[in-house]
């Protein structure tokens, strides 16, 4: 099974880049943690530089892939340069990168310019994590933060990036993408569900920003499609 080394930008002490009170640490936390929970759906073993607000230094995350064998490195973050100036998607491989490495940084862009972000195609650059890991390794730049529509793109699309970002790396593994499955509603000894709704929309999009807004607070949120 592919075992593959998660690494979310920043954290603890570093905010990584900052606008108007959004941290760049917060979001590659939470994209990349939904990542590895929709690859560990299927089947595929996700190991984690951190898992919560935590400050590491790029030699303690370098080392920390060091220890096993990887089928793949890829390291979250967000973009910044001028307030409102540039937006995007930017996926790097090492100078001297391999085929892998390539494949990889090539299906995560396609896949999240086609999400709606601006193209700003896979370039390679001499850093640290993708210089001292030992396995393919990527680093995404997820659109930037300090960019209004990125960021709305980054919120409301939150679900549809995990999703396709977990298919360009299902993809790259060869592995087939599982639509998630609904549990069926229980009807065995008698039992009630009460479930709770926060919103029906009739626009799915709404839906989403309505779901992307919940988890944020925290809630455990889904969209159900009811056909009246
Ligand atoms: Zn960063």
């Amino acid at each position: 099974m592919a075992r593959l080394c998660f690494d979310y930008g920043h954290g603890g002490e570093d905010p990584g880049a900052i606008y108007k009170g959004r941290c760049e640490k917060d979001d590659t936390l939470n994209l990349g943690r939904a990542v590895a929970k929709e690859l560990r759906r299927h089947g595929v073993l996700v190991d984690e530089t951190r898992t919560t607000d935590k400050t590491l230094s790029l030699k303690e995350r370098s080392d920390m892939e060091n220890k096993k064998k990887y089928d793949y490195f890829i390291s979250f973050h967000r973009n910044a340069f001028k307030p409102e100036t540039a937006q995007g998607i930017e996926t790097f491989t090492y100078t001297s990168q391999t085929a892998k490495a390539k494949g990889l940084a090539d299906k995560i862009q396609k896949e999240l310019v086609g999400v709606g972000f601006k193209d700003r195609s896979v370039k390679k650059a001499n850093f640290h994590v993708l210089r001292e890991t030992k396995a393919p390794a990527v680093l995404v730049e997820i659109g930037f933060i300090d960019n209004t529509k990125d960021n709305g793109l980054f919120d409301s699309k939150f679900d549809k990036m995990a999703e396709v970002i977990s298919k360009a790396i299902l993809l790259q593994l060869g592995v087939g993408y599982k639509e998630e499955t609904q549990p069926p509603p229980s009807t065995s000894n008698n039992q009630t569900l009460y479930r709770v709704m926060a919103g029906s929309y009739s626009v799915r999009e709404n839906a989403e920003t309505q779901v992307a807004k919940l988890k944020k607070a925290g809630f455990d949120a889904a969209i159900m499609i009811f056909k009246p």
